[in-house]
């Protein structure tokens, strides 16, 4: 497969771009360098880069596009908005419709407000979260990637009951250390640190199902155990549902869950692919915030009607019976294939699934915690990524990130995959 475009774009990207992305992930630095692919364009469950190569596509801009690229209900409502006016900086009925459409999906929702990231969502999670409680600190699972904001950007994988340790540079040892990161899964660790720190507690952040770090269920009774201590000691359980809202059923992970949130943060999927965030909750959390509350949040931008109409119509298309079902089934044809064929060559994976996403790891043990998720190969999985990219198969360049099907792949498709991932596992 011929890249010879790709690689001179990324060339003069380097030139002008802060390392030629427009976010680190994109790079192949952690999968052994070279020229990322650069896109040219898509359409359903395939992408096209500028040399001319077809793709099927996993990696779904990590997690967004769950019904495929260009879809013509989206891109209808996308047209309209563009027509129609694409900002106002006043109220529309679009919020309204919207809302009233992700609170009929998850009850948890008494009230939600709309902005424009995943980082947006869970950063103001925080600050609510600080506002209702009148403490300060908060704690999240080791791995989980809550956006790009200081508090959440604390070292993973630091070990039970540790305080945080800034993880990357510009963010004060003093926003770390009111960060307490805890592994998941991990029962034991929790108590502990709750035990020092739970009267200080403000919130804890909890991705329900762990997309960060491949795909990682939680243990039975884990969450459980978790919202009644939170209950208990009078911190905020904050779902972070970025990833995981509309991913796996017409609502949130937490339902799926069986579990009651305080707070939900949302992104990703219910942008229909536009940049949105949306977070919301139990009524007395949600009203701390201004104008009703004391804990600001605003935006230019948040609630703007071309995000508000693709993610109504994205939801439309999401309702329609058997579409989960569908994810589900060819998720499980990978699944099988995949195992199938790394026997058969002698390969040693552990493959973790729920439904549409599925997390491929390099390693003989099972994985339910960063620390196993680090542990796996990443030379290996940089080689595999290659082999499967020069074949048409595109993922994201990263041994912590997850395949997502769409709506739009086939059986075909995961019948082409089948054959280049068996091709893959023969030349490791
Ligand atoms: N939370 C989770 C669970 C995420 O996976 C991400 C992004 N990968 C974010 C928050 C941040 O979202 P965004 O990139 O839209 O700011």
């Amino acid at each position: 497969m011929n890249h010879t475009k790709s690689e001179q774009l990324h060339e003069e990207a380097l030139q002008h771009i802060v390392g030629g992305v427009n976010s680190p992930s994109r790079s192949y630095k952690a999968v052994g360098g070279g020229a990322p692919v650069v896109m040219a364009r898509g359409k359903g469950a395939y992408f096209w880069d500028v040399d001319g190569n077809r793709y099927i596509d996993y990696l779904a801009a990590y997690g967004p596009i769950v019904t495929g690229h260009g879809h013509p209900h989206i891109a209808k409502a996308i047209a309209h908005a563009a027509e129609t006016g694409v900002l106002f900086g006043t109220p529309t009925e679009h919020e309204i419709t919207f809302a009233k459409m992700l609170k009929e999906a998850i009850p948890t929702l008494d009230k939600v407000r709309f902005n424009n990231s995943g980082t947006e969502a869970v950063m103001t999670c925080v600050r609510v979260a600080r506002a209702f409680t009148g403490r300060t600190k908060i704690m999240k699972f080791a791995g989980c990637y809550h956006g790009h904001f200081d508090q959440v950007l604390v070292a993973a994988g630091s070990g039970p009951a540790t305080l945080g340790t800034p993880d990357s540079a510009g963010v004060p040892t003093s926003v770390a250390t009111e960060v307490i990161t805890v592994p998941f899964n991990n029962v034991e660790a929790f108590d502990e640190a709750v035990t020092v720190w739970g009267d200080q507690l403000a919130g804890i952040l909890i991705e329900p199902i762990v997309g960060n770090f491949g795909i990682v269920e939680p243990n039975p009774g884990f969450l459980e155990h978790v919202h009644a201590v939170a209950k208990e000691k009078g911190f905020l359980t904050i779902h972070d549902e970025v990833i995981t809202a509309f991913r796996f059923h017409y609502g949130a992970a937490h339902t799926m869950l069986g579990l009651t949130p305080d707070l939900v943060a949302m992104g990703k999927v219910i942008g229909g692919g536009l940049p949105i965030g949306a977070y919301g909750g139990r009524k007395e959390v949600m009203d701390t915030v201004a104008p009703l509350g004391p804990a600001y949040q605003a935006g230019t931008m948040a609630g703007n009607p071309a995000s508000m109409q693709a993610g109504i119509a994205c939801l439309e298309v999401l309702k329609q019976p058997g579409i989960y079902d569908e994810m589900d089934r060819l998720g499980a044809l990978l699944e099988q294939g995949i195992l199938a064929s790394a026997k058969k060559h002698g390969v040693t994976i552990t493959l973790n699934r729920l439904k549409g996403a599925f997390a491929v790891y390099f390693t003989d043990e099972k994985v339910e915690n960063y620390e196993q998720a680090e542990n796996t190969d990443g030379e290996t999985f940089g080689r595999f990524f290659k082999l499967l990219v020069s074949q048409g198969i595109n993922l994201a360049p990263s041994k912590y990130e997850a395949w997502f099907l769409t709506t739009e792949h086939t059986e075909a498709d995961v019948e082409e995959t089948l054959k280049a991932v068996d091709y893959a596992f023969s030349k490791l």
